[in-house]
């Protein structure tokens, strides 16, 4: 693929593995990342980086000088829903602000497809599961909020700018790059494949499950465990319908697993048991998040790769195991 593309948040977990898409199809892209959650070797090489945050006008002129662009991939931003449970009023003000400062940098400058993450916390209180692109937006969390909130801006820069945008909600991003390129890295790490890998190891104490007294089988969250390069190749597969409309789509693999069969999952990866205790609930965790990803399939026949559990956990703990310290 040709064209000329800007990544806020490309140095992140999503993000890098985007840009390594892009790179490897050809695009020319530039990275818009502050680095306080990315990391500086997760640019991939072949980029060019800018440092700085969405919400610095000065940062933003220094990366839309690198354009035009021909659609512009936004990222970054606070992502923990335990962490926004606790800074409720930062997550909201953070996210927002920082989005509607690359929208409006978009309209200004000429831009006309913008791609952006949301997130399954948009649907706290389900009607139906597998949770599909029609479900009432019901936040789970401040973060979940901030999404939502970064939904109506597209909206009305669509309605007002004809800016087209595409909001995709992930589900659980997890995996990693399977030529070993890129990989998980969160400090800290909140994230539940990496705990368990990483307790399996030894190199953390034991996992904490979080609540065993949910309303599902084993009695814990179940989850739609998406792989990293296949949220990648969504985020090109849009580019083509923003050229005349908006979209929307929920991003998993269309089943769920608990917290225990991600367990039974890394030790079988691994061949290591994973040490773990049960703790209380986690604030602003709903009991069943899984996607109904059929919208998707049907309209730009998107397939995913790696759907199977296993796969997934063996590409996250082959990266692991490659880089022990992650980025350094
Ligand atoms: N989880 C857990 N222990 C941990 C981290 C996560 O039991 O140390 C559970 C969490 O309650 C959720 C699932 O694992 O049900 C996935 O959590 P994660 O933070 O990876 O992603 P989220 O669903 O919050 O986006």
């Amino acid at each position: 693929m040709t064209g000329r593309y800007l990544v806020t948040g490309g140095a992140g977990f999503v993000g890098s593995h985007l840009v390594l898409a892009l790179l490897r199809g050809g695009a020319n892209v530039t990275i818009l990342d502050d680095l306080t959650t990315g990391h500086e070797r997760a640019v991939p090489k072949g980029a060019q980086f800018v440092r700085g945050s969405v919400a610095d006008p000065d940062a933003l002129a220094r990366a839309f000088s690198q354009g035009p662009f021909d659609a512009v991939f936004h990222f970054a931003s606070l992502t923990l829903v335990g962490e926004s449970m606790r800074e409720p009023v930062r997550y909201i003000a953070e996210n927002v602000a920082g989005a509607a400062a690359l929208v409006q940098a978009c309209v200004t400058n000429g831009v006309t497809r913008i791609v952006v993450s949301s997130t399954a916390n948009l649907f706290a209180e389900p009607a139906r599961i597998p949770i599909d692109e029609d479900e009432a937006v019901i936040p789970g969390s401040p973060y979940g909020e901030s999404k939502a909130m970064l939904e109506r801006i597209l909206y009305w820069a669509d309605q007002i700018h004809g800016l087209r945008g595409a909001c995709l909600r992930y589900f659980n991003a997890a995996g990693a790059d399977h030529d070993g390129s890129a990989g998980e890295d969160h400090r800290p790490e909140t994230h539940l494949i990496p705990l368990v890998l990483d307790a399996a190891a030894g190199r953390r104490p034991a996992l904490t499950v979080f609540g065993d007294d949910y309303p599902t089988a084993d009695g814990t969250c179940i989850r739609d465990y998406i792989h990293v390069a296949d949220l990648a190749t969504a985020h090109l597969a849009v580019l083509e319908p923003l050229r005349t409309r908006s979209v929307r789509y929920n991003l998993g693999i269309g089943q769920g697993h608990s917290v225990r069969e991600v367990i039974a999952a890394a030790e079988a990866v691994t061949g290591m048991k994973v040490p773990h205790t049960i703790g209380p609930r986690r604030a602003g965790d709903p009991a069943v998040l899984v996607a109904a990803s059929a919208r998707i399939r049907r309209e730009l026949g998107w397939q995913p790769r790696f759907e199977r559990l296993e796969t997934i956990v063996s590409h996250a703990w082959a990266w692991r195991k490659a880089n022990p310290n992650g980025y350094g």
